[in-house]
């Protein structure tokens, strides 16, 4: 594989998702902080628009633009797709300033913990996620590519990156522990790159577990499309938990509960996200797998 020679932290892809966007002003401020001798780092506001406003959009989610269809799209012309042609153009494959490796910082309202998620299960995503994990067991992976393989995302720009999805913390707020352990993951990423570069790349567990993201489920709503159920308070802020057939999913206002009908055991994530109630989500669905690292 080629060396990584430019490295993109992208923080406010989501304008009400603070700890990115405080962490990119703070690299902004000590661009030391994130400069190896091997790459080029450099940082970007993903949707300043949306960050000025607080909220998680202006037009639409910017995170869902990155299609390629949509980037050669003219007649797309809302904020978010004229951001999105800008960041591809700029740091996209064939862009001015190709980016090699992005990292797009994002929180949630989920309880996430500190999860990588890979739109790409090539050996450098997967040997650097798994060293992520072997030195901070707090770390989950989470595998999102669809069946088609093609992703909307901003780190979908070039082959290699992650997202880094944290939580739980509220929107427009900021958690100090977890704003600097996304800190300490970003240095983490850098350092092992940096190694990578020089050929030198830390050792890993050979084996690490990897969630893949199976489905969506909405709540359960009436013919109006309103929400007639919330999630069950046995089921909240229990990402990445077992999930068993039979096992209570929602509540409704009545108090019913509705359980899990499927016939596996699943790993809910992104249960109850704040940002995902519009999106007809009421938590995505995993499976857990044990994969080797050096295999592709
Ligand atoms: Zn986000």
């Amino acid at each position: 594989m080629s060396k990584i020679k430019r490295v993109v932290i992208v923080g406010g892809t989501h304008g009400n998702e603070i700890t990115g966007i405080y962490l990119v002003k703070k690299f902004e401020r000590s661009p030391d902080l994130i400069q190896r001798s091997s790459f080029e780092s450099v940082t970007l506001i993903g949707n300043p628009q949306a960050c000025a406003i607080g909220k998680r959009y202006v037009d639409t989610d910017l995170n869902r633009c990155f299609l390629s269809q949509d980037l050669e799209n003219p007649s797309l012309t809302s904020y978010e797709a004229q951001q999105a042609k800008i960041i591809h153009q700029t740091f996209g494959f064939q862009g001015s300033q190709p980016a090699d490796f992005v990292i797009d910082l994002h929180s949630s309202t989920a309880n996430m913990g500190l999860s990588i998620i890979l739109g790409n299960e090539n050996l450098l995503n997967i040997s650097l996620a798994a060293y992520l994990t072997s030195i901070n067991p707090k770390v989950k992976i989470l595998y999102s590519t669809s069946q088609h393989k093609v992703r909307p995302h901003l780190d979908s720009i070039c082959e290699f990156g992650c997202t880094l999805e944290v939580g739980a913390v509220a929107q427009n707020v900021l958690d100090a522990a977890l704003f600097q352990e996304t800190e300490a993951i970003i240095q983490e990423i850098l350092d092992y790159l940096e190694a990578y570069n020089q050929g030198t790349p830390p050792l890993t567990k050979d084996t690490i577990n990897v969630y893949h993201s199976i489905e969506t489920i909405d709540y359960p709503r009436n013919e109006l499309g309103e929400i007639q159920a919330m999630i069950h308070p046995q089921l909240q802020f229990k990402d990445y938990q077992p999930l068993h057939p039979g096992e209570p999913m929602f509540l409704t206002f009545e108090g019913k509960e509705i359980v899990y009908d499927g016939e596996l055991t699943v790993y809910p994530v992104f249960i109850n996200e704040a940002a995902y109630y519009e999106k007809a989500i009421a938590m995505c669905i995993t499976q857990l797998s044990h994969r080797k690292v050096n295999s592709q």
